[in-house]
């Protein structure tokens, strides 16, 4: 079969790899239908993610159907149509069993996080995937609900939801901010309502994607890159802040402008990766009762999306600006690679 490899730090290619097979009695094979590319995808090509061997193949979202099942299995037929979750997990572990799934201890010699495949093992972006704890690990798609979709569920969907709404704690009435209009940021921009958010504050540097994040339900827009960026937003908080600050681009000063736009007892939900520590003010926080959140998705919520969408009241095919066949995952790489001048936001491989 075909797969995307990582051949050492900015080496990427479409080659033939061998053909995946069931090593463990509750895996699956899994051929795939449709997956993506993820900001993760172009860190582990950086060179940025060590652990990651040179000849694995990338990716952790994807669709498919299943082929082959493990003796194990009982739940998943072959020709079932599958989610694949971006996070692996036993499901019987200490921390799977806390719901902390993100941490899953498994047996499979995976070293503390459940991102395994593209990380660890070879990922979803191929013609088969080897699935690992097959039944706790993917998700039955409902009829009806389409590939543009559903892909979303594999990762950014329940990532903005879990670490940014639910660790934010939004509730019915409250003024949100979110802080980078990526995939991440629109997809907690997109779910926020859910919880009942009044005012969803889009907030980045490029208007093409604050022009996005309106679509997405978005009630207002402030680009970052002005001087008076502050004062802008907080006079659509009658000057108060808002109750939830969220961080999904991962660099200081999004964290710490997401601490100075908070009020008094509100909540800061950090979503994006860092790669280098953050300063915050704490002798100023401090008296303000302000909560900090941070974490790894888990994927708890993904079943509830999945739901949502397949009912129709969540409509998320929007994210998916490009499409490509298997055979062109080079370029669909370059188009997400330069999404400034390519306006992509999910590209749809399939
Ligand atoms: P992205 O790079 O596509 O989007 C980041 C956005 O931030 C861009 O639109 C960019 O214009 C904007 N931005 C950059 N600097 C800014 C600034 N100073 N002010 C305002 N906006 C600014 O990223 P993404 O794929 O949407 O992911 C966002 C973050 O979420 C990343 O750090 C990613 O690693 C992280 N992430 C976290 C988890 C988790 O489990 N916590 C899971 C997946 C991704
Ligand atoms: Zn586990």
């Amino acid at each position: 079969m075909k797969g995307l490899v990582y051949g050492g730090p900015g080496i990427r290619e479409w080659t033939d790899v061998p053909d995946p097979k069931i090593l463990q009695p509750t895996d699956v094979i899994v051929k795939m239908e449709a997956t993506t590319i993820c900001g993760s995808d172009l860190h582990v090509l950086k060179g940025d993610v060590p652990e990651t061997p040179v000849g694995t193949v990338l990716g952790h979202e994807g669709v498919g159907v299943v082929t082959e099942v493990g003796d194990a299995v009982t739940a998943i037929r072959v020709g079932d149509r599958l989610l694949l979750s971006c996070m692996t997990t036993c499901g019987h572990c200490v921390n799977c069993r806390k719901g902390l799934l993100s941490h899953c201890l498994g047996e499979e010699g995976v070293p503390g996080d459940a991102w395994v495949f593209g990380h660890y093992l070879n990922g979803t972006q191929a013609e088969y995937v080897r699935v690992p704890y097959a039944e706790t690990s993917t998700y039955k798609i409902p009829e009806g609900v389409e590939d543009r979709s559903a892909i979303l569920l594999s990762d950014i969907l329940p990532t903005g939801f879990e670490i940014g709404v639910q660790n934010g704690q939004v509730k019915p009435g409250d003024t949100v901010a979110v802080i980078g209009a990526g995939p991440v940021g629109l997809a907690a921009v997109a779910t926020a309502g859910l919880q009942g958010a009044a005012k969803i504050i889009s907030v980045d540097l490029d208007d093409n994607r604050l022009a996005r994040a309106e679509e997405f339900g978005a009630t207002a827009g402030v680009n970052s890159g002005a001087a008076e960026w502050r004062e802008q937003l907080l006079a659509l908080t009658d000057g108060e802040g808002v109750d939830v600050a969220m961080e999904a681009v991962g660099i200081p000063p999004t964290l710490q402008m997401a601490t100075e736009i908070v009020r008094p007892g509100g909540h800061v939900a950090n979503v994006g990766v860092h790669g280098k520590p953050v300063e915050i003010a704490m002798e100023k926080l401090w008296t303000k009762n302000i909560t900090i959140t941070m974490g790894l998705v888990n994927t708890t919520s993904l079943e509830m999306l999945l739901n949502l969408v397949a009912a129709g009241k969540l409509a998320v095919d929007r994210f998916v600006t490009h499409e490509f066949a298997f055979d062109e995952f080079e370029k669909a790489y370059d188009v997400f690679a330069n999404a400034a001048k390519t306006n992509a936001l999910k590209v749809l491989i399939h």
